[in-house]
């Protein structure tokens, strides 16, 4: 293909991917713009192939193929609460194919210049800690055993410093020319990644993920360079701008600074020292016949979402709850955590699934200053975000992460299994709180049996 057309063509396939994030802003819109930049990738690719000299076909072919048939199968298959793992593996294998595509051409370049080199020195660097990292953070959110407490290294930050210093060695050398460091890179690169996720736990994964996804962008676009290719470096700087964005707005919704975040060894997995039996002494719980009486004179109603109406997928019964309230002429409205569930967006998009309109979900900011004048609050699989120790305990995990104030309204129904953890694993006072009601079990049951409850009110 001539140059000037292909150069023309990944500029049209980078428009694409710019409306593509664009439409991704809204639920409305988001599935058209997810459309949208596959479509960009898809036409991208086809011009790649088309402008250079591509000698083995039938591999990519095959390659092509494979991958579409794994990506499809787990796309289909994984379970909506386990999609921040799969994205985890998703940054971690992009990151890998930088590693790849980077030592493939220093492999094929027999002369590289040192800024060549010092783009695939950059690209292998990013990309091994991007691989590495995000299956440690797979096995973290995956829960898998090796992965539930970190290991212990000791001096770790130090160790990081000392393996960061000699990164900047190994680039340095083969920016001068020793191509060979590239395999010592990322060797390297592939122990800080380990290493920089391991100290990480519990509460602060998203926002991890969400580090690495930039990551993966950020190798991409070096590796766009390495290839001399306009449209990796173009949606590689996307994926990293996008990617840091989400880790800011994140680090903001938990109050914390990145640094913070990254070094401070905070969130792992619940380390407060309380005595479970005395913070739950005063625990009472109700019936699901109870709560619909409640309810009953409620003028306004607010549902927190978490985590457990993603494991339930009590999401449609929750709509009919809501209807059923509504019809009663009470005001119901969902307050939405930023970081409730396992991913960014989680709650929006289960309750969108749902055709809950998009107005009734209110931002925890928005919602927080008005939770005095609630009647009552239900709390349906969710934990952490509605913990008060983030606001009284500088030791907790969650020490400064904003919570939504359910404890201000006046009756606070809380629908759980148990009075079991939630993901950064500490209790949670709310639960024995005066003006708290638990109504212990699966969220799906629980609340189809207050529709029940309602409907033979
Ligand atoms: P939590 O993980 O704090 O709590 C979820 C609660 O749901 C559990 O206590 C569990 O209690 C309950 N639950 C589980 N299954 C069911 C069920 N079938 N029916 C009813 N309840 C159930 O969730 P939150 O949403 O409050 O907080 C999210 C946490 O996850 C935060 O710590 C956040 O930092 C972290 N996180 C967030 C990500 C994101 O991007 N949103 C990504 C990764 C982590 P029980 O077992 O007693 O039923």
């Amino acid at each position: 293909m001539d140059p000037s057309l292909s150069k023309l063509a990944y500029l049209l396939a980078a428009v694409m991917f710019i409306f593509g994030l664009k439409r991704m802003a809204h639920p409305r819109t988001a599935v058209m713009g997810n459309w949208l930049a596959a479509t960009g990738m898809a036409f991208g690719v086809v011009v790649a192939l088309m402008s250079s000299e591509v000698v083995g076909y039938i591999y990519i072919g095959v390659g092509i193929l494979l991958g579409a048939i794994i990506g499809s199968v787990v796309a289909v298959k994984i379970k909506m609460r386990s999609m921040p793992q799969l994205v985890a593996l998703f940054n971690g294998f992009g990151g890998f194919a930088s590693v790849f595509v980077a030592g493939g051409a220093l492999l094929s370049n027999s002369e590289p210049g040192w800024e060549g080199l010092l783009a695939t020195a950059v690209s292998g660097l990013i990309g091994a800690v991007t691989f590495s990292g995000s299956f440690v953070a797979f096995g973290k959110l995956q829960e898998l055993k090796a992965f539930k407490k970190p290991f212990p290294v000791p001096s770790q930050h130090m160790i990081n410093g000392a393996l960061a210093v000699l990164l900047l060695l190994l680039i340095s050398g083969m920016a001068t020319g020793i191509a060979w460091l590239y395999v010592l890179i990322v060797l390297v690169a592939l122990a800080l990644g380990v290493l920089l996720v391991n100290s990480i736990g519990g509460a602060d994964m998203p926002v991890v993920i969400a580090l690495l996804n930039s990551y993966s962008g950020l190798a991409a676009a070096a590796t766009g360079f390495v290839i001399d290719n306009n449209l990796l470096i173009i949606a590689g700087s996307l994926v990293g701008a996008s990617g840091i964005i989400l880790t800011q707005l994140m680090c903001k919704a938990m109050n914390r600074s990145l640094a913070n975040v990254l070094f401070g060894g905070m969130g792992g997995g619940g380390s407060v020292s309380m005595d479970v039996d005395e913070v739950y002494a005063n625990v009472r719980s109700t019936s699901a016949d109870d709560v619909a009486m409640i309810l009953d004179g409620a003028q306004r109603v607010v549902i927190v979402p978490g985590y457990g109406m993603a494991v339930a997928q009590a999401q449609h019964v929750v709509r009919d709850m809501a209807k059923l309230l509504e019809e009663a002429g009470a005001q119901v409205e969902y307050a939405i955590h930023p970081v409730a569930g396992r991913m960014p967006g989680h709650m929006n998009v289960l309750l969108a699934e749902a055709d809950v309109s998009y107005d009734k979900l209110k931002e925890m900011d928005d919602i927080n200053p008005t939770m005095e004048t609630v009647d009552v609050a239900i709390v349906i699989g969710a934990n952490d975000v509605v913990n008060p120790i983030a606001k009284t305990d500088p030791e907790s995990p969650i020490a400064g992460m904003p919570i939504i104030d359910v404890d201000k309204a006046r009756t606070v129904i809380v629908i759980k299994r148990s009075l079991s953890p939630g993901f950064a694993g500490i209790p949670n006072p709310l639960f024995a709180a005066d003006n708290t009601l638990m109504l212990f079990g699966d969220g799906r049951q629980a609340v189809s049996d207050i529709v029940t409850a309602i409907k033979d009110n």
